[in-house]
């Protein structure tokens, strides 16, 4: 249930709305927009609508049927505008994302890093802890992959986000990096999202390999129902009959949850495609089509890269790519 208060309500009238429904054993969840408070009212009890709708300064009060309530526009109606080392994300801003698909050693991320910080990147990714299909597979080099990220980061005034994969890891991350990436894999591991629900740093959801948008906007509202309210959803491809590339960048999920949801929605074209020449297509697709990001695997030696080589932009290749992002993020009236 959200309950609008009128403009102008006071803080007092907002608090004893609050005070009111958490003496019914129900969570508060506060929205200041520019004109209105919306009050997420959230739990399981019942409670009488028009109780509420006599409460003082209350406008109106709204039941929502989707499952879905703090991601919704309904609660929320301006964009989510995430901000992470001078890089934003939503509204009318588009953010970027760069980096190997894993970490290997200290000399690739600082040449790669250097190389993405001249072509106008802030933000790193790379893999410490690795979610592989095959045991037999390079798994990460973990915590000392993290180290190795945030010494370099740190050497180039850059920020970096990498991959959570269990709850326990997550104090562990929280000493190292900017953004906590929840993987395709882990969309729905639901422990791992109600823990990252206390963290007050960004999460990178993914979307899951087979998940329909709701599932993985209810995966969004886990976090956000815990109080973290800086979630960027990560549209990566998904599962299809469609075998040509890795999997299928499903472009309509950018405007389908825009219009839902208030939460930035960013695009992942390297594992969307899996292959290296179909990466830059599909980020100027993801561009025009409104998304608010991207997150790009990059390698200085992808031929050697230990993960995902195949998929991976050699740097020079992706400040091409970069500067021809920037000259199409001013059509659909956004900038970099
Ligand atoms: C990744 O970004 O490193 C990754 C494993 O991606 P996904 O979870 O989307 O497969
Ligand atoms: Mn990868």
């Amino acid at each position: 249930m959200l309950i609008v208060m009128q403009s102008q309500a006071s803080e007092d009238k907002i608090q004893k709305v609050i005070d009111f429904i958490k003496q019914r054993g129900f969570d508060a969840h506060i929205s200041r927009g520019e004109d209105h408070t919306v009050i997420g009212c959230v739990g399981r009890k019942i409670i009488d609508k028009r109780d509420i709708e006599l409460l003082d300064g209350v406008k109106e009060v709204i039941r929502i049927t989707s499952p879905y309530k703090l991601v919704s526009r309904v609660f929320k109606p301006d964009d989510t505008i995430i901000e992470v080392n001078g890089v934003k994300f939503g509204g009318t801003h588009i953010g970027m994302i760069a980096g190997p698909c894993s970490v290997e050693t200290y000399e690739q991320m600082d040449v790669t890093a250097e190389k993405l910080y001249k072509s106008g990147v802030r933000i790193l990714r790379g893999g410490a802890f690795k979610p592989r299909t095959s045991p037999y597979a390079f798994q990460g080099l973990g915590e000392e992959g993290l180290k190795i990220l945030r010494k370099v980061a740190d050497k180039y005034n850059m920020a970096f986000t990498s991959e959570v994969m269990e709850v326990n890891q997550i104090p562990m991350f929280l000493k190292y990096v900017d953004i906590l990436q929840v993987g395709a894999r882990n969309m729905q591991n639901f422990n791992l999202l109600k823990s990252l629900g206390e963290v007050r740093k960004p999460i990178m959801l993914k979307r899951g390999l087979s998940a329909t948008i709701e599932e993985w906007l209810m995966s969004a509202e886990y976090i956000m129902s815990g109080g973290n309210r800086e979630v960027i959803l990560c549209e990566r491809g998904i599962r299809t009959f469609e075998n040509m590339t890795r999997n299928t960048l499903d472009i309509s999920a950018i405007p389908v949850v825009q219009k839902i949801s208030h939460l930035p929605v960013i695009v992942d074209p390297s594992h969307a495609t899996g292959l290296r020449d179909k990466v830059a297509p599909m980020s100027k697709a993801a561009v025009a089509a409104g998304a608010d990001g991207l997150v790009i695997e990059v390698h200085n030696n992808p031929e050697c890269a230990l993960c995902d080589g195949a998929q991976s932009l050699y740097p020079e290749e992706f400040a091409e790519l970069f500067k021809d992002l920037k000259a199409l993020a001013a059509v659909v009236k956004k900038t970099f």
